[in-house]
């Protein structure tokens, strides 16, 4: 399930275009449109230019309290992790872009 942070997002539309389910929806703002089709994948958590979006993952993977965000910087991407809010981990990988 990915958690859409309305306040930081820019209404670019990037989201709705690299989701590969369909579960993002856009019009003038994105919009979650069917929840359950979300495969956990992070493509959208990555593309997101304002990291407006989180991912939480499902109650058979993880407490409900976690949730994560990734994101490109330069060669490097990067995972945070938080729990109820609060970055508990962070870990970072050199990619072939
Ligand atoms: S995590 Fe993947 S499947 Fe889920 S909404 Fe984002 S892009 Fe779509
Ligand atoms: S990619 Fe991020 S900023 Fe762009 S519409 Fe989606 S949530 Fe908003």
């Amino acid at each position: 399930m990915i958690i859409i942070d309305y306040e930081a997002c820019i209404n670019c539309g990037k989201c709705e275009k690299i989701c590969p389910c369909s579960v993002i929806g856009f019009t003038d703002h994105p919009t979650i449109e069917d929840p359950d089709k979300c495969w956990h994948c992070l493509a959208c958590v990555k593309e997101c230019p304002v990291k407006a979006i989180k991912l939480r993952l499902p109650p058979h993977i993880a407490d409900q309290r976690y949730e994560m965000l990734s994101y490109h910087e330069g060669n490097r991407v990067v995972f945070q992790v938080f729990r109820a809010g609060e970055l508990e981990a962070e870990y970072s990988f050199e990619v072939r872009r």
